[in-house]
């Protein structure tokens, strides 16, 4: 058994009703058990500007699933949700993406296919802020930093609000 951490989001239809039908889909495998689940965030778009705000989550799990099988099963949560992946289009929007973030303290790099720690996970508030609240003394085996180090490091954060508040007006 194995302790995860996964980050999901959505930026198409009903952004928080997928994000909940997600975990539940997680959860209706007899090889996952939801331990842990994050507030809902609403966050700026991180790279591509140009879409919609998503609403993020994080949630820990213990799972007997290999993460190679782990991340198959992801990816068939995300095309239940009606994930659609046009070819050749990176961070574009999405009704629901599922990434694996940390699979025990395990340093996994499986070509494009498999990058544990997700290799983006650190930069991103988005991530983690959500973790902030799943797990803040969470180690980073690479960085060997944990979550609350990695969220003070951050440069520049995008913005993230709790879902739900009233956003700031734009300046
Ligand atoms: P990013 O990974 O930067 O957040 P993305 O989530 O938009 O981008 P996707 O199109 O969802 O990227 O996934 C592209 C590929 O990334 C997947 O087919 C998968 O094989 C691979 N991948 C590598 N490492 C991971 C990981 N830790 N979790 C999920 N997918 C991963
Ligand atoms: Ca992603
Ligand atoms: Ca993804």
């Amino acid at each position: 058994m194995a302790r995860v951490f996964l980050s999901l989001g959505s930026n198409i239809a009903d952004r928080a009703a997928t994000i909940s039908q997600a975990v539940s889909l997680l959860s209706m495998s007899d090889k996952i058990n939801i331990i842990k689940t994050s507030s809902f965030y609403e966050t700026e778009p991180w790279a591509n500007k140009n879409q919609g705000w998503f609403v993020n989550a994080a949630i820990a799990i213990d799972t007997d699933f290999s993460a190679m099988e782990l991340l198959k099963y992801c990816q068939s949560v995300e095309a239940e949700l009606g994930r659609i992946r046009k070819q050749g289009e990176k961070w574009g929007e999405r009704t629901l993406d599922i990434d694996i973030l940390m699979y025990d303290d395990k340093i996994i790099s499986n070509g494009s296919i498999l990058t544990i720690p997700h290799p983006l996970m650190h930069l991103r508030a988005f991530v983690l802020v959500p973790m902030l609240e799943v797990k803040p003394d969470l180690v980073h085996p690479v960085f060997n930093k944990t979550i609350s180090e990695l969220y003070d490091e951050l440069y520049n954060p995008e913005d993230v609000f709790l879902y739900g508040t009233i956003l700031p007006k734009k300046e």
